[in-house]
């Protein structure tokens, strides 16, 4: 199960350390919330989530009348899976695509967060679902973005619209369609470029490319996903705010969850942000893209 070995640090990080607190406290007090509140703080769930979480487990368990804290342990499970749903229909995390007729997805993020590989990766899952994919090379800014683009394409077999370096981007997008389009595509992923130094830019950029896909198809983009890199906590969540001022991000992917013991932050991002996760990187190979499933994520911690 690649989802519960991709997890392998935050479950080693945060399941032992809530194991080893379950073995020290027979019986639930304050102090046993405390360092539960430490745990979780520590594995990057975000201040605010935390409080709202323990608040609810404080509740439930008095509810409940828990003692035992092998019990409690239960019930973390539950909230947590309460907290990241937040009462919303648990079907959140499918992709919204066009059933009949192109759909376009765009995907958005800082360099370096793994926005290209995210690209190929979603490229490959698509063409296994029988679907046709096209690329569009919008990333025009970043030296090297487009060839590595393209030798994503090369991978996975799908063709890749692309201008030269420095053209504009809503330009390239803007063929990208026409030319899924005419190819009969059904699924066509939008690169952009993740410069963060301006704000300013960055929403002109967006909304420029955004306008140009909106202008050539009803209802799209269908999707626009902010890819963040799960290694960089709470940095992750300051871009998740600013691409948001910025566009209307529809969901996350976060990425390098393999690389990190903090994996809480996926619940921080649902919780303070209001974003769904859509899918999660577990590694560099085409196949390391998996869809988000809360209960499979929390019951994987602690299974
Ligand atoms: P971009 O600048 O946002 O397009 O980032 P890239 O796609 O070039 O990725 C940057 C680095 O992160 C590359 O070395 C990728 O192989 C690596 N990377 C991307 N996603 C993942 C992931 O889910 N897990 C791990 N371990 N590495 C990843």
């Amino acid at each position: 199960n690649k989802f519960k070995t991709g997890m392998t640090k935050t479950r080693d990080n945060f399941t032992s350390k809530v194991n080893d607190l379950v073995a020290r406290y027979r019986t639930v007090d304050e102090e046993f919330f405390e360092e539960l509140e430490e745990i979780l703080i520590s594995a990057d769930v975000g201040v605010q989530t935390v409080m709202e979480l323990i608040e609810e487990l404080e509740m439930e368990v008095k509810r409940r009348n828990i003692k035992d804290t092998e019990q409690v342990k239960e019930v973390i499970s539950e909230k947590l899976v309460e907290i990241y749903y937040g009462g919303d229909e648990e079907s959140i995390e499918e992709l919204n695509l066009n059933e009949d007729g192109l759909s376009v997805v765009l995907i958005v993020g800082v360099n370096g967060v793994g926005k290209t590989t995210t690209i190929g990766k979603l490229a490959y899952q698509l063409k296994q679902e029988g679907k046709k994919v096209v690329l569009a090379a919008g990333d025009t800014f970043r030296a090297g973005a487009i060839e590595q683009l393209e030798v994503w394409g090369e991978r996975t077999g799908v063709d890749v619209i692309k201008h030269s370096e420095g053209s504009d981007p809503a330009a390239v997008i803007y063929d990208g369609i026409q030319a899924a389009k005419s190819r009969g595509a059904d699924v066509l992923l939008c690169d952009t470029a993740g410069r963060l130094q301006n704000k300013v830019n960055l929403m002109k950029e967006l909304s420029k490319v955004k306008n140009v896909i909106s202008r050539e198809i009803e209802g799209a983009p269908h999707e626009t996903l902010l890819v963040l890199d799960a290694t960089t906590g709470q940095n992750a969540m300051a871009q998740a705010k600013t691409f948001k001022e910025a566009t209307d991000v529809s969901g996350i992917v976060l990425t390098k969850l393999d690389g990190t013991a903090r994996g809480g932050i996926v619940l921080a991002i649902r919780n303070e942000m209001g974003l769904p996760v859509k899918f999660v990187g577990l590694g560099e190979q085409m196949t390391d893209l998996q869809r988000f499933n809360a209960h499979q994520f929390v019951y994987g911690l602690f299974g």
